[in-house]
């Protein structure tokens, strides 16, 4: 049975902001100072990350 396997943290990869899942609200709050507030955040979770965890073996 496959397991998920939510990211608590992504980072951007245009200017390095990094964000922090909070459970009590169910959403991203932000854990750094850095980033720019008009970049149009490209999350490092995008795409590669493959929520599906298959059991080794
Ligand atoms: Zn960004």
């Amino acid at each position: 049975m496959a397991e998920l396997n939510r990211p608590d943290r992504r980072r951007c990869t245009r200017c390095g902001r990094e964000d922090e899942w909070n459970e009590s609200n169910h959403n991203w709050t932000i854990a750094g100072d850095e980033g720019r507030p008009f970049c149009l955040h490209e999350w490092n979770i995008n795409g590669t990350h493959n929520p599906i965890v298959k059991p080794e073996g």
